[in-house]
């Protein structure tokens, strides 16, 4: 079968497509592995050595798959996607709504928000 793609030797760090080297085609769920770094479908998972049956990681335990889903889900909230304007955005909001002052008025202590006069 021809494939356009120039299939990298290696596996794939990128996102949401299978990296893994099965000839046989790729199939089923794609997996991330933390542990790997990579991307595989249900037969180069397995065909992958560091995923052979009874092959464990440096922690003992054998790698994880994690769902494609679920790993963007992590992502969003490990790296949320905000923009310096939009973290801007929220600093003016955040000021505008703690903003108050205080001033001495007839000997008394008053404390004002921004928008009473
Ligand atoms: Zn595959
Ligand atoms: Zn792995």
């Amino acid at each position: 079968m021809a494939d356009s793609r120039n299939e990298d030797p290696i596996a794939s760090t990128g996102s949401g497509s299978c990296g893994g080297l099965e000839r046989g085609g790729h199939r089923g769920e794609i997996w991330y592995c933390v542990d790997c770094a990579c991307w595989l479908c249900e037969p180069c998972w397995l065909s992958y050595p560091p995923h052979a049956p009874g092959k464990r990681g440096r922690d003992g335990l054998e790698h994880e798959r994690t769902k494609y889903d679920v790993y963007r889900k992590l992502e969003n909230i490990l790296t949320p996607e905000v923009s310096p304007a939009t973290l801007e955005r929220l600093h003016c909001r955040d000021l505008d709504s703690t903003w108050f002052g205080k001033i001495w008025s007839h000997g008394l202590l008053v404390i004002k928000s921004k928008d009473v006069d």
